[in-house]
């Protein structure tokens, strides 16, 4: 469904430009179809990020800070 393609790809487009100041976000991938494109190394430390998706961007909030 290309709305269905659309939308997943102003989502990805949302979760770079939000984490683009955190210092935590080490990654945003460019894979349409991963729920948990957000590599973030706030709890994992850098060498291990943890894949997130936006919802847990919005609720942490670090990325506030360095706005
Ligand atoms: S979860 Fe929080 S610390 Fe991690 S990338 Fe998102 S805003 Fe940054």
């Amino acid at each position: 469904m290309p709305e269905c393609k659309e939308l997943k790809q102003k989502l990805l487009k949302i979760s770079r430009e939000i984490t683009k100041d955190c210092p935590f976000c080490t990654l945003v991938s460019e894979d349409i179809e991963n729920r948990t494109p957000i590599y973030c190394s706030r709890f994992s430390g850098e060498r291990s990020p943890i894949p997130v998706d936006l919802d847990t961007c919005l609720s942490c909030g670090e990325f506030k800070r360095h706005g």
